[in-house]
């Protein structure tokens, strides 16, 4: 008997490969069965509520408050109070402390915080844990570190605080996206009042207990949940000095017409329709993966999504082929399953304009793949999409769709790539794959995108800056740019004017 069979005695070689469910525990999580508003350090009781679910099964999950433009009233009120009253005047090394404890709790409840995450809005529980709590604590972390080193960051500018920072957030990346809002804001000396997205309110609400744990005083963060009405509260208030939003170029585009001609700084941080550009020269398997990260990640719930592939003509076929492949390993279902690559769709609203689009695809003459799977019964669910056969008129490659479907076409030339790359009212960010770091080089200076990834996607780190190009919006967040929105500068006082 030969030693390979020896060792196929002892350990029979499995023939079903599938994975056994590997559901994540939700006793972590305590749910109240109500929530109020977070103002001035108390929980407010709302005149109004709403009930948040889980989009995996329809669910519900708690009642939620809708605040009205008194409650708004109230929270800009209390952010003042806080501003004015000892937050701005308070040395920045103190700030920073804040921050850092912050940063700490988020890593300590990272669990909790990622369970509650996926519950709420439907991402899988591997992406929560390991991409949106990772870099929410790593953003207060970095923005602590700015906290008492303004005066260095912008040398000669005497920055100071902008005052009051309105902010609204999508429901995408939820805790997230309150991360990179609250965290710069802080730095800076701002009080803030936030509204996160109405369907995705509940870790906002269990972010109000690490402000308490941390000792923040009272009245520096304030959130307030609710629909867009209370969102256009925000907007509209006149104590509020700069809005933050971050959402859809539709009510990006309101919101600055409202704010037009009032003083307050505005940055808008808007939808995408990404380019991935692969060139014939570049490693195929690893691009696949990378147009897999692309526009599946978070179901392709995100604005910087790779949703356009753009195939040299050379390798379209192959890598087509293999990109197909790949779909049928992708698992598809419970969001708290740590197998789990797809999870659910956020919304019932949401799902219904995936499906307008696709059907808006298929009507067109593009020719749809999506691998067989099997999807569950209760809850939202699509499977993950691949349109060949697109032209560039068609509305599945225009418009952003803002769930896993992928749309290829194809180019021949460096120079029709750009071209066709930056045909789109979008200009958040752009994919490049290619073995020549020239031709990388060229097309980051061509292709109108705020991020351009090279031979990667979908990568984030908060030392970054982050922002679009033409409808998807202006201004930074991320990096030492991040900083410069929350901020006012004192230039001709510096300069002796
Ligand atoms: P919205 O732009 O409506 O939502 C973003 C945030 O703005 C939410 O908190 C929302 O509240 C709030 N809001 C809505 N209306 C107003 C208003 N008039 N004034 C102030 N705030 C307001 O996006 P949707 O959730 O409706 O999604 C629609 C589409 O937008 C998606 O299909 C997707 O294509 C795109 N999108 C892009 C995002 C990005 O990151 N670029 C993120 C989210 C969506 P509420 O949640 O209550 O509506």
């Amino acid at each position: 008997m030969t030693e390979l069979d020896r060792k196929q005695d002892r350990a029979p070689v499995p023939t079903d490969w599938t994975y056994a469910p590997a559901p994540e525990a939700t006793d972590i999580v305590s749910l109240r069965e109500r929530y109020g508003l977070f103002i001035g350090g108390e929980w407010v009781e709302p005149t109004e509520t709403y009930t948040t679910i889980a989009p995996r099964d329809e669910q519900p999950l708690a009642e939620i408050g809708q605040a009205t433009a008194a409650d708004v009233d109230a929270a800009v009120q209390a952010a003042r109070g806080a501003f004015e009253n000892g937050w701005s005047a308070l040395p920045g090394s103190e700030r920073a402390k804040y921050l850092f404890r912050i940063a700490r709790i988020l890593q300590e409840r990272a669990r909790e915080f990622a369970v509650l995450e996926s519950l709420n809005g439907g991402k899988p529980i591997k992406e929560s844990r390991d991409v949106d709590l990772p870099l929410a604590a790593a953003h207060f972390f970095y923005y602590a570190g700015w906290a008492d080193k303004l005066e260095y960051a912008f040398p000669n500018r005497r920055p100071r605080p902008v005052g009051v920072a309105g902010q609204i957030i999508p429901w995408n990346f939820p805790l997230l996206m309150l991360a990179w809002k609250i965290a710069p804001a802080l730095a800076c000396g701002n009080t803030v009042v936030l509204k996160p997205a109405e369907t995705t309110p509940l870790t906002a609400l269990l972010f109000c207990d690490v402000l308490r744990q941390a000792e923040l005083p009272a009245g520096v963060v304030n959130i307030v949940t609710g629909d867009g009405r209370t969102g256009a509260a925000l907007v509209d208030h006149d104590g509020v000095d700069k809005i933050a939003f971050t959402g859809s170029t539709e009510v990006g585009k309101a919101i600055q017409r409202r704010l037009a001609g009032t003083g307050k700084k505005l940055t808008l941080e808007l939808g995408g329709k990404a380019a991935n550009v692969v060139f014939d020269d570049s490693a195929l398997d690893q691009a696949v993966e990378g147009i897999v990260n692309g526009i599946y990640f978070n179901q392709g719930h995100v604005c910087c999504a790779g949703s356009r592939l753009f195939a040299q003509e050379s390798i379209y076929e192959p890598l087509v082929d293999k990109l197909k492949r790949r779909l049928e390993t992708l698992r598809v279902g419970d969001p708290l399953d740590k197998n789990t690559d797809v999870g659910a769709i956020n919304s019932r609203m949401q799902l219904d304009k995936i499906e307008e689009l696709v059907q808006a695809g298929k009507d067109e003459g593009a020719d749809i793949y999506q691998p067989p799977c099997t999807l569950p019964e209760r809850g939202y669910w699509f499977a993950p999409t691949v349109f060949t056969n697109v032209a560039q008129s068609y509305r599945i490659a225009q418009e952003e769709i803002f769930g896993p479907v992928l749309s290829v076409l194809t180019f021949r030339t460096p120079d029709e790539a750009v071209e066709k790359a930056n045909n789109t009212p979008y200009g958040l960010s752009a994919g490049v794959w290619t073995e020549k770091g020239s031709r990388i080089l060229w097309m980051a200076q061509r292709m109108r995108a705020g991020v351009v990834w090279a031979n990667t996607f979908n990568r984030f780190d908060p030392s970054s800056p982050f922002g679009g190009y033409k409808e998807s919006g202006f201004g930074r967040e991320g990096g030492r740019h991040g900083l410069e929105p929350y901020l006012d500068f004192d230039d001709s006082e510096a300069w002796g004017g």
